[in-house]
């Protein structure tokens, strides 16, 4: 789930400044902890523990749009002859399909040159040429989950703040989805305000090959600690809180990622094509045609059909006591079916125009116990607790990442 790109997140929160006035904090530098091993000074350098045949500089290359491995080869000095070898070799094929973004290693000496890369199971994936010959090898060793902590003082924003001591991106977006249940951007965050993450970071041979997910964070927001804990209940990564409690809501506020209301809930609407009065039960968001419209809880796909006034539409059943409704669609995602089971967030269709709809718009209609309610003013419920069964190990786990959190901290 937070493994996804929370980029837009972060484009919104790098516009939202911080009031008040600036505070002169020590930010807290990176510490990195597995229970005993120190690993602040690993570097390449010190992890060439291959065969001795192999050492030489390495270096790494982030592929970019229109790179090939025929172009990254032609680079490093390969001929065309041999690199049609290769590229025609059927083991190789996972090596040479290249993706944007993904890092390549190159390890190069007089008679050598080694290429590695990793898959997204963390296998280590190597090429190695040597002359007119080559060899391809897939393997998983030396790999180590090591904690990551970091802590800062919001002195802007919150973005900028965890990019002043390099939080990744990825780390900073879901931190950012995290807490962005229970605060405010725009309205809570102030000046002073800490954060802390514990996460995980991926190694192999030394590399830092993935910046994994949070274990557990803190936010002390105007004197006001939030923490968080990872837990992985019913093959779901959801976070916690101290006493157990889901922080995700069962349902995401909207089902349009910033989009603008339209049309709110009215009992007395007088409708804009009948032009009689006629209830508005839901609430219209203005969106592009074709925009992705997500489930905003998990749930059952009930009715997926076209009716003359909702267009096409969708409803979705959660919990035996909820309803959502999402009308005028322009079309359903490819990716469900009647009665099939969906996640919160999935996409389930785009917005349209069809049935009684003046323009593209998405119609969002909630309903509790059967009884129409108004999307925006109704107050989610928590998304599911840890339960007995979970709990004790829940709560061992809590109090341990709390303390590790404890004992590193400084600000
Ligand atoms: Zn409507």
């Amino acid at each position: 789930m937070y493994s996804r790109s929370h980029l837009k997140y972060i484009l919104i929160i790098l516009l939202v400044p911080v009031f008040l006035v600036s505070l002169i904090a020590a930010d807290r530098e990176n510490t990195v902890t597995n229970e005993e091993i120190e690993i602040t000074s690993l570097n390449l350098n010190q992890v060439q523990n291959r065969s001795i045949n192999y050492v030489g500089t390495e270096n790494k290359i982030k592929i970019k749009s229109g790179d090939t491995i025929y172009s990254i080869l032609i680079d490093l000095g390969v001929t065309a002859k041999l690199i049609n070898r290769i590229a025609s070799d059927k083991n190789a094929e996972n090596f040479i399909r290249l993706k944007v973004n993904e890092e390549i290693y190159v390890t190069q000496n007089k008679e050598f040159l080694l290429l590695e890369k990793y898959d997204d199971e963390f296998y280590n994936l190597s090429l190695t040429i040597n002359g007119d010959s080559f060899d391809y090898a897939k393997s998983r060793d030396d790999l180590k989950r090591l904690k990551q902590f970091k802590e800062f003082v919001i002195t802007d924003s919150l973005y900028a703040s965890g990019k002043k001591i390099d939080v990744p991106d990825s780390i900073l977006g879901d931190l950012i989805y995290i807490f962005g249940w229970d605060i405010d951007y725009v309205y809570d965050i102030r000046n002073g305000d800490k954060v802390r993450i514990l996460y995980e970071n991926i190694y192999s041979k030394g590399r830092l090959i993935k910046t994994g997910d949070i274990l557990a964070a803190e936010f002390v927001n105007r004197g006001e600690e939030l923490s968080v804990i990872r837990f992985t209940q019913r093959g779901r990564k959801d976070y916690y809180s101290l006493d157990s409690t889901n922080i995700r809501k069962a349902f995401l506020r909207t089902p349009i990622e910033f989009a603008r209301i339209s049309s709110h809930y009215n009992p007395n609407r007088k409708h804009p094509i009948l032009n009689t009065i006629k209830a508005h039960k839901g609430t219209d968001y203005a969106a592009k045609r074709g925009t992705p419209v997500k489930v905003t809880g998990d749930g059952v796909i009930k009715t997926m059909k076209y009716s003359n006034s909702y267009g096409n539409y969708i409803d979705v059943i959660h919990y035996n006591k909820y309803l959502t409704r999402y009308a005028h669609l322009q079309s359903f995602s490819k990716n469900i079916k009647l009665g099939a089971k969906v996640q919160q967030g999935d996409t389930i269709g785009f917005v349209g125009s069809t049935g009684l709809a003046t323009g593209p718009h998405l119609h969002y209609e909630f309903h509790i116990d059967g009884k129409h309610t108004d999307p925006v003013k109704v107050e989610p419920p928590n998304a599911q607790s840890i339960n007995s069964f979970n709990k004790k190990y829940f709560d061992k786990l809590a109090s341990e990442r709390k303390q590790l959190i404890k004992k590193l901290t400084a600000i």
